[in-house]
């Protein structure tokens, strides 16, 4: 395994992190054998890094990783548990302290190494603002339930360096690929971070498996053609995966696998091509050409640049025109499904309030905000058509119902 260290705390941590998210399943729930199997043999092979959250496989992900390592103490001191605090319920200062609590129960410890805030926005972080995070912060340190604090992120760069600007963070977690350099944080974003010292972890390497499956037939010719040339052989993952290890900036990539196999290729892959500037400027041309095809391919010409934001009425301009695009980049039905999946759960109201296409009143105020003159009203007409069919109502709901059955678990465990 390589290994590479977080500047500001100088620990080394594997280059391949285990995402507890896609443990295999059995009846629904995680498949315990297999997945006991899996971390073993991730342990075993070098893998010092699991990340868990609360909501992973509806509260049970910290549950059993709580569990295993219990069950394996000898195991607890060669990895470093990292798990995240859900803001979307948090409605009160005490809640905080009590969701750590909680999970420090679930996790059977009495410190988590990597604590991060899950998920923040603009709006998530004025509220955790308000609701005194950052003496929060200072707190579980002092304290020692937490090692390391940082944040996972969803937003604009503006937003991204404002956040990391205003607390000591250790790290922060970001959605990095070869589509989306300029997405989100974006490269820039973390570079920034790492300027100062923090460490930089990898979500979404393969923007949820499909730069390894899912890549379209022109792509995929491009590669072969590339390799065969040279002599050597590459999947469509190895390039995924080498164009983000080949960022000298990057600490640590996640990837929530779902069988031991996949772990296995995982864990050869970032034993042979996960140095740092590895890939060769032919190499990085290759990748840029199948970028350029992908781009061809955006239906929405939007660059998520938020220029357009806050619309009066709530609507996630960017994230509609954003998820409506990954239905066409690929060309699977699994890459279709799990853009309708998240419009549903991120967009549709499950967590906090609606931000769906469809709330679109056409004020018009957003237009003159765009640099790329995008018709956004009318735009979101399309998107509201594409996911808001019938039926759209109630997956809505059940997705609530599921939410709700995880607060369950939590206050079980309270
Ligand atoms: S036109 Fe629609 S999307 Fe644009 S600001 Fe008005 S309500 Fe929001
Ligand atoms: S201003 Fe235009 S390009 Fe920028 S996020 Fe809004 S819609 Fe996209």
């Amino acid at each position: 395994m390589n290994f590479r260290t977080l500047n500001k705390t100088g620990e080394e941590l594997s280059i391949l992190g285990f995402g507890a998210m896609r443990f295999p399943l059995k009846n629904g729930r995680i498949d315990k054998a297999k997945s006991e199997e899996m971390l073993t043999y991730a342990i075993d092979n070098g893998v010092n890094f699991i990340d868990t959250a609360f909501p992973y496989h509806f509260g049970e992900s910290e549950i059993f990783l709580g569990n295993f390592l219990s069950k394996n103490p000898e195991y607890r001191d060669k990895v470093s548990i990292s798990t995240k605090l859900p803001p979307w319920d948090v409605k009160k200062s005490e809640d905080m302290y009590k969701i750590l609590n909680t999970q420090l129960n679930k996790l059977q410890t009495d410190c988590i190494d990597y604590y991060f805030i899950h998920s923040l926005t603009k709006d998530v972080w004025d509220k955790l603002l308000d609701l005194g995070i950052l003496k929060f912060l200072d707190d579980i340190k002092k304290s020692k339930k937490v090692k390391y604090v940082g944040f996972s992120f969803h937003d604009n760069l503006n937003e991204f360096k404002r956040i990391v600007d205003y607390y000591d963070w250790d790290m922060c977690m970001v959605q990095y690929n070869y589509l989306d350099d300029e997405l989100q944080a974006g490269e820039e974003g973390i570079l920034y971070a790492a300027r100062k010292g923090m460490g930089i972890f990898i979500m979404e390497p393969l923007r949820g498996g499909n730069l390894a499956n899912n890549v379209p037939k022109e792509i995929t010719e491009i590669f072969e053609e590339y390799t065969k040339k040279h002599k050597y052989f590459q999947k469509p993952s190895d390039w995924a995966f080498k164009w983000v290890w080949n960022n000298p900036n990057v600490t640590c990539v996640l990837s929530g696998m779902g069988s031991l196999e996949q772990l296995k290729e995982n864990i050869r892959l970032a034993n042979s091509i996960s140095n740092p500037n590895f890939l060769n400027i032919d190499e990085l041309e290759i990748i840029s050409k199948a970028k350029e095809i992908f781009n061809k391919r955006m239906k929405i010409k939007c660059t998520s640049c938020n220029y357009c934001m806050p619309c009066p009425v709530g609507v996630d301009i960017p994230r509609c025109f954003e998820l409506y695009n990954s239905k066409y980049l690929f060309d699977s039905k699994s890459a279709k499904m799990e853009a309708d999946f998240k419009y549903t759960a991120q967009l549709g109201g499950v967590l906090s309030e609606p931000k769906v296409a469809s709330k679109c009143i056409h004020c018009g105020k957003c237009l003159k905000e765009c640099p790329q003159s995008l018709p956004i009203p009318d735009l979101l007409d399309e998107v509201s058509k594409e996911f808001e069919k019938t039926g759209f109502k109630y997956k809505v709901k059940l997705f609530k119902t599921v939410a709700g059955l995880q607060k369950f678990v939590e206050k079980l465990f309270r």
